[in-house]
């Protein structure tokens, strides 16, 4: 059976949660080749062991990134391209939570820092992809782009958790899926985006009470949170063929 990915991939925020469960489940369907970004060095190289011990002949390439800063991006981008001569997979994953607390009591730098990471931090690494891939043959893959935002992204948060900043940025990363995909879809690059509900990771987990997570839970059909890899298997089935003709969609996964 041949792998449903074959190819270089880019990950951002690859030392926790979703980004290093990504990875994973993307070299678990063929990816051999990954440059990894994130803030933390020490987690991407517990990414880089896990990877390693899950296969013998993965190369991995770890990169100080701070998504929010344009020099940062623009470098890690052409370190990656540099070292594997081109970018087939790139998933603009690094993010962070913002403050829980209603609009009047937030404060612009609040809202301003959680918009530095969580909205141009998508826009500047698709930016820097997107220049990348356009020098790659689109005959082979031009390249596949999924942007993580969150069910947030599609709906407001409730008033219970008002995290104004956080939903508007991830509406922010829809719209710049939706329009890039539409503009490069010519040219042999295809941007999706991926929405998930609450999943067990630091950012959600250190977040929240005993109290909220039996509320949350008991809100959700499936009776429990999304486990990262189940993300992760998701990200690989919107990079893969199998979602060829998926554009500019940003996919549910909320159990
Ligand atoms: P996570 O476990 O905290 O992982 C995010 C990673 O990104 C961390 O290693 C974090 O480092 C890193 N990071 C933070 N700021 C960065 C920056 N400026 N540049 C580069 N890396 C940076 O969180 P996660 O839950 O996996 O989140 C991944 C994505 O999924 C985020 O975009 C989040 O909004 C989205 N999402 C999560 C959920 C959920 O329920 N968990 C739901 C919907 C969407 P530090 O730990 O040092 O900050």
């Amino acid at each position: 059976m041949s792998a449903l990915l074959q190819g270089t991939a880019f990950v951002t925020g690859a030392g926790s949660g979703i980004g290093q469960a990504t990875a994973l489940c993307m070299a678990q369907h063929g990816v051999k080749r990954f440059a990894l970004g994130d803030i933390d060095l020490k987690k991407l190289d517990e990414t880089k062991n896990a990877l390693e011990s899950q296969s013998s002949d993965v190369d991995v390439l770890l990169i100080k990134l701070d998504v929010s800063n344009e020099d940062s991006v623009k470098e890690a981008v052409e370190k990656a391209a540099a070292k594997f001569g081109r970018i087939d997979y790139a998933v603009n994953n690094a993010g962070i939570s913002g403050p829980v607390a209603r609009t009047e009591s937030v404060a612009f730098s609040e809202w301003q820092h959680l918009m530095s990471v969580n909205l141009n931090g998508v826009w500047l690494c698709q930016r820097s992809e997107i220049l990348q891939m356009l020098k790659q043959d689109p005959h082979s893959t031009g390249g596949v782009i999924v942007n993580v935002a969150s069910v947030l992204g599609l709906i407001g948060a409730s008033g219970k958790s008002p995290v104004t900043a956080y939903s508007a940025a991830k509406h922010g990363v829809m719209g710049l899926t939706k329009t890039d995909a539409r503009v490069y879809a010519k040219e042999g690059i295809r941007i999706n985006a991926i929405c998930p509900g609450f999943i067990e990771t630091p950012l959600l987990t250190g977040t929240i009470s005993d109290e909220n997570r039996k509320a949350i839970v008991k809100e959700i059909p499936a009776d429990r949170m999304g486990k990262p890899e189940e993300i992760g298997n998701s990200i690989v089935y919107l990079m893969s063929h199998l979602s060829s003709f998926m554009y500019g969609h940003g996919l549910v996964v909320d159990g």
